[in-house]
């Protein structure tokens, strides 16, 4: 049986109403008089349902990036703002909070951190376990329809199945569903319009997806957004090929910084990608004159100028250039010398869209984050509600930062609703 009145809902079954929830209802002000004094609502039949399914199955729970201020610079969205949350809880505290309640995270040597049982499901069981211990009240397949801030303080609530409730504090932690969002402006928010981040990019008709399967690490990447004005973005780190263009964390890292001005470009613009790992002209100039001396016998398909420049792809540059593989190093001239190089530097491709999304999809976008308290994540235009997870506009690269989010801001909303009282 449902409470009529309740200190705290959470709308919205996902890491950041969990994390919100088992906070709160462990704080000292909880569970007034045996009633459940925290409620999670989940409009689907299964909460947690993108911990289920992220990382593969495994959950990549958080990254191991253990300094706040170098920890903000993986967030497009969010940035510097996240200083103040990310020094009361980040890795470390995620990572001793969930070990505490028995949960070991292991790290990869990318610095992506997953449960040591390598199962999505053990994160999901141990949120489940905790939030009942503390005695949460999990309702599923029941959504928040409807909040009113009620004159003398605290909500009115209208579920999908018509039930009414009253609640002091209401946090909204509903990711990137609409009806969240039009809770929000329904009590005094601005919503950011949201726009897809962490794709891979598509690239028009070119004999580089011929290559799908060729990793390049590191390459170099320049985008010029076909928008008005142009935007340049540049990342670097690992690059694949796929069939349909280009993928890897660095492709992912790039769209991600670069979502909103793609979006205004239509996913159109010019990328230009440097194979060279990082050398200058000068030592191409020099390490091109150093094999036309020390392989002059050898044939350019059979010595490709270092090793880790795969030799699919470098096979690949010779024939759009137009120049002959089977000439011996010795005999190459200076004219194809230069356009080698040229290609090795600065290749450049059309981008004609988005590619299918990553492991991890995220939107960029949500509740303006200036209309927020970063400390408590209580609405700077609503007392009592609070905002925590994707809700907000904030989103972070792959490799565990947007689910680092959810578990700072729901504990940091947690804690303030804790300490408020019931
Ligand atoms: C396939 C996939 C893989 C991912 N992998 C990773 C990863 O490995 N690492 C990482 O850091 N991030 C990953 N992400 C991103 C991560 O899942 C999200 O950033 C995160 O789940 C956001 O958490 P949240 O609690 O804010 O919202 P959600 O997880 O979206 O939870 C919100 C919940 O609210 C419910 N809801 C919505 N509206 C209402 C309502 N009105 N009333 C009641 N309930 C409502 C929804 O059903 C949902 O269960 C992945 C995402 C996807 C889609």
């Amino acid at each position: 049986m449902l409470p009529s009145q309740v200190s705290l809902v959470v709308a919205g079954g996902g890491p950041a109403g969990f994390m919100a929830a088992i906070t709160a209802a462990e704080g000292p002000g909880a569970a007034a008089g045996g009633e459940a004094a925290v409620v999670v609502l989940e409009s689907t039949p299964e909460p947690l349902h993108k911990v289920l399914i992220s990382g593969g199955g495994r959950c990549n729970v958080t990254h191991a990036c253990w300094d706040p201020v170098a920890l903000v610079g993986h967030y497009p969205r969010g940035g510097r703002a996240l200083r103040g949350p990310f020094s009361r809880f980040a890795t470390a505290e995620s990572v001793a909070w969930f070990e505490r309640r028995g949960l070991a995270l292991v790290q990869e040597p990318d610095g992506r951190m997953f449960p040591s049982s390598q199962r999505s499901s053990s994160v999901v069981d141990t949120l489940r376990r905790e939030a009942a211990r503390a005695g949460v009240l999990l309702l599923t397949s029941e959504a928040l329809q409807a909040a009113e801030a009620l004159p003398g303080g605290g909500f009115q609530l209208r579920l999908r199945s018509g039930t009414l409730m009253r609640t002091t504090r209401l946090l909204l932690a509903t990711g990137s569903h609409p009806s969240g969002h039009r809770l929000a402006v329904g009590l005094g928010h601005t919503v950011v319009p949201p726009v897809p981040s962490l794709f891979t990019l598509r690239l028009v008709d070119h004999p580089l997806v011929d290559l799908a399967g060729v990793v390049m690490d590191p390459a170099e990447l320049e985008l010029m957004t076909a928008g008005a004005p142009p935007r340049r973005h540049r990342q670097s780190g690992p690059l694949l090929i796929t069939h349909w263009g280009l993928s890897g964390p660095t492709v992912l890292r790039l769209t991600a910084f670069a979502a909103r001005d793609l979006k205004q470009a239509g996913y159109r613009g010019q990328l230009r990608v440097d194979w060279s790992g990082g050398r200058s002209l000068q030592q191409l100039q020099e390490l091109f004159a150093e094999l036309r001396r020390d392989q002059a016998r050898k044939q350019l398909t059979n010595a490709r100028p270092w090793p880790e420049l795969s030799r699919r792809l470098w096979l690949h540059l010779l024939e759009r250039l137009g120049v002959d593989g089977e000439q011996r190093w010795a005999d190459l001239g200076r004219g194809p010398q230069e356009a080698l190089i040229e290609a090795l530097r600065a290749s450049r491709y059309a981008v004609a869209g988005r590619g299918p999304f990553g492991e991890e999809f995220v939107t960029a976008g949500g509740i303006a984050l200036g209309e927020v308290n970063l400390a408590t994540m209580e609405s700077r235009r609503q007392p009592g509600l609070y905002l925590a997870g994707e809700i907000l506009d904030v989103d972070g690269v792959t490799g565990g930062f947007n689910f680092q989010h959810c578990w700072s801001s729901g504990w940091l909303a947690g804690q303030a609703i804790a300490a408020a009282g019931p």
